[in-house]
């Protein structure tokens, strides 16, 4: 059902079907590719094809071959540069003030975290969507400075946990859990109040700073200490072009996490500003919870994210259907990114859109900026 609202929403939202390849241990072991078919002329379906009992014959088995579509199929061999490639135009939608969400959804496993983080940040060939991202937001930032552009970035980091916001960045016990609230009471638009937003100049200082560092590493203990159940730390030791830093890198599994880099631009020649959030979810597993066997604190996890991933898929429908109400506030994950979801990009000026890009190929006469992403 959830596939067939977003191809009603085509324009809005874009989704893509990645499929990993078997890890070594599954080699021989699981069943499944060899009933995937990834037609060669056609990058948009993923076929699967099942043995299913006929209905004629109890005894004859048929295959029956189920064909979906996405806006792009990728199969196990896909590079994360050739993910990057399908996302990098929305990506740099961003930096024309438009909000920008990008999220993995799938069960526990299927690869979310390495498609979104990659398995090595540091690794140019194998870092995922979110260092792609800053490192093209930061290379387009510079590209408009001679346009007399000027960009000011800051970023904040935020995990959803049991229908709760914690701050990734200083979510310090005593300061209680954050709220979403409307800026004003004159605006839809929603904020987090209280949520540490570090400022970040260099696509080098996000996620590397040493502040950036300091700050995550003191927040990281509270939250370990506060949770020690969770405690799937990984420090991962990187070097950078000059020296050697310590990456925590939080494995927490049934979690979500956002990060959120706030984009800011002011033209002063031409007296235009823009203003915009680039949202990247790591969501939590998909996995149903009647499959899981959950009990005790597992099973109020699994049904918190139970909540925002089944009100996502009925926000997505509301929006595909264009019901007056878009049940946004069901889960504290889709009340944070309504926003993004709803489409509504902060366009303080007619005209305010830095780039001459011609992001869209088929512009909508409809669309009042002809260089948006449709
Ligand atoms: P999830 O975040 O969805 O739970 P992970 O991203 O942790 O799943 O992936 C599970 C395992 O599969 C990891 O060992 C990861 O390195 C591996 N993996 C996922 N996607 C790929 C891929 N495209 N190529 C190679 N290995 C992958
Ligand atoms: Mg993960």
């Amino acid at each position: 059902r959830l596939h067939n609202a977003v191809q009603e929403l085509k324009g809005n939202i874009r989704v893509f079907c990645r499929v990993r390849p078997l890890l070594a241990a599954e080699e021989g072991t699981q069943k499944g590719m060899e009933h995937l078919r990834f037609p060669p002329q056609d990058n948009k379906t993923l076929v699967l094809l099942r043995e299913e009992e006929s209905h004629i014959g109890r005894e004859r088995k048929d295959d029956v071959k189920y064909d979906f579509s996405f806006d792009r199929v990728f199969p196990p061999s896909a590079s994360q540069e050739e993910v990057f490639e399908e996302i990098s135009m929305l990506v740099q939608s961003a930096l024309d003030g438009y909000h920008v969400c990008i999220f993995a959804y799938g069960q526990t496993g299927s690869g979310k975290t390495y498609t979104m983080e990659g398995p090595d940040a540091l690794d140019p060939e194998r870092r995922g969507m979110i260092p792609r991202a800053v490192h093209q937001i930061f290379q387009g930032a510079q590209e408009l400075a001679e346009k007399g552009w000027q960009y000011r970035f800051s970023a904040s980091f935020l995990e959803i946990y049991n229908e709760s916001l914690r701050d990734l960045l200083g979510a310090r016990p005593e300061r209680g859990e954050l709220e979403i609230r409307r800026v004003s009471s004159a605006s839809e638009e929603l904020h987090v109040p209280n949520l540490r937003c570090v400022p970040v100049e260099s696509e080098d200082e996000y996620r590397f700073s040493a502040s950036f560092l300091e700050i995550y590493n003191e927040s990281l203990r509270d939250l370990l200490g506060a949770r020690p159940e969770r405690g799937e730390l990984e420090i991962r030791r990187v070097s950078s072009a000059s020296e050697e830093l310590h990456v925590p890198n939080l494995r927490c599994v049934p979690v979500e996490s956002e990060d959120e880099l706030r984009i800011d631009g002011t033209n002063a020649a031409r007296e235009l500003r823009c203003s915009s959030v680039l949202s990247l979810v790591d969501l939590a597993g998909s996995e149903r919870l009647d499959k899981s066997q959950s009990q005790g604190k597992r099973l109020r996890e699994t049904q918190a994210i139970n909540t925002s991933l089944s009100s996502l898929g009925l926000v997505i429908m509301a929006l595909a259907k264009k019901e007056p109400h878009v049940p946004y506030r069901n889960s504290k994950l889709t009340y944070l990114l309504q926003n993004s979801l709803g489409g509504s990009a902060k366009i303080p000026d007619p005209n305010p859109y830095p780039t001459n890009l011609n992001l869209n190929p088929n512009p909508d006469p409809s669309n009042p900026n002809p260089n948006a992403y449709p």
